[in-house]
């Protein structure tokens, strides 16, 4: 089983390249932005309260969130690894991930950090809300969700590090570039 965190501030590149790792090993996506997104769209109560907010660049409660991560990892039992891209965002989260790993009998194989400086993440994310029309890509929002980043999630790379899982890959240049970064250390953890 491979169980990778893709982990960066917002327009790191996460969903990126979580598609061309899905592509070559055949792991199983779970994105918590994009989940909570289809709630929004069905209209559902817990699409109602994340709207909440997401709208403000403010992280959804852990318990929710949590328990999405939980109900699908006990759902796939056959998958032959995650990559979680957005989760976890804060340290309960991470502990809780941990947990529901173990109780399935899985690891955490690594966290591949994707590092960005801030301006071109703002660059980045300010051209995504042009193409893709996503409400929360406005400058004011932006800024709200890089200071939550900075504040709660930010300080998991260090829990990470202590736990020998911490990768930092460079996030800027190609796209094919940084995949082949990221190729070079999974493909080590499967040889
Ligand atoms: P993303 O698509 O990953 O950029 O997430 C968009 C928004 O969804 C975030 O700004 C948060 O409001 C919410 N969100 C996504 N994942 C999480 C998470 N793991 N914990 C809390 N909120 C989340």
């Amino acid at each position: 089983m491979l169980n990778i965190i893709i982990f960066g501030a917002p327009g790191s590149g996460k969903g990126t390249q979580s598609l061309k790792l899905i592509e070559k090993y055949g792991l199983k996506h779970i994105s918590t932005g994009d989940l909570l997104r289809s709630e929004i769209k069905a209209g559902t109560d817990l699409g109602r309260l994340a709207e909440s907010y997401m709208s403000q660049g403010k992280l959804v409660p852990d318990d929710i969130v949590i328990g999405m991560i939980e109900n699908l990892i006990k759902e796939h039992p056959d998958a032959t690894g995650f990559i979680f891209d957005g989760f976890p965002r804060t340290l309960a989260q991470g502990k809780a991930l941990y947990e529901v790993l173990e109780q399935n009998g899985q690891d955490l194989s690594v966290v591949l950090s994707l590092e960005v400086e801030d301006k071109e993440l703002v660059e980045r994310l300010l051209k995504r809300g042009e193409i893709s029309g996503r409400s929360d890509d406005n400058r004011e929002t932006i800024e709200a969700r890089l200071q939550v980043y900075y504040d709660q999630t930010a300080p998991l790379k260090d829990y990470y590090q202590g736990k020998r899982k911490l990768e930092k890959i460079k996030g800027q240049g190609s796209i094919e570039d940084i995949f082949a970064s990221i190729e070079r250390v999974v493909d080590g953890l499967i040889e």
